[in-house]
C-alpha cells in the first residue's frame, strides 16, 4: 500500500487466493455484467439479498456480506489518519 492510498480485500469468488481488490478492473457484476451484455438493472449484487447493483459504492458502503472487512477498512483508516473514534 502506498501513502494515502488504502485498499479493501473483498472476498469475490473465482480468486485463486479467495481474495481480491476493489478497483476499477474489479469482477465486480457493474463491470463484470457487461461483458455478458447484462443490462445494468440487471447486474444485482450476488452476496447479499439487498437486491441492489453490485458496484464499488455498494461493495465498500453498504454490502451486508462485507460488514467485517468494512469495519476493519474504517478501523484502518481511523489509525492511519489518526483519527479518534
Ligand atoms: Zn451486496
Amino acid at each position: 500500500m502506498g501513502a494515502g492510498r488504502i485498499t479493501l480485500t473483498l472476498p469475490i469468488c473465482g480468486e485463486e487466493s479467495g481474495l481480491r481488490n476493489v478497483d476499477s478492473n474489479s469482477d465486480l457484476l457493474i463491470e463484470a455484467g457487461r461483458w455478458i451484455n447484462l443490462q445494468r438493472e440487471e447486474r444485482k449484487c450476488r452476496f447479499c439479498t439487498q437486491g441492489v447493483v453490485e458496484d464499488e459504492a455498494h461493495a465498500l458502503l453498504d454490502c451486508g456480506a462485507y460488514v467485517h472487512e468494512r469495519r476493519a477498512m474504517f478501523d484502518h483508516i481511523r489509525e492511519f489518519y489518526g483519527w479518534e473514534t
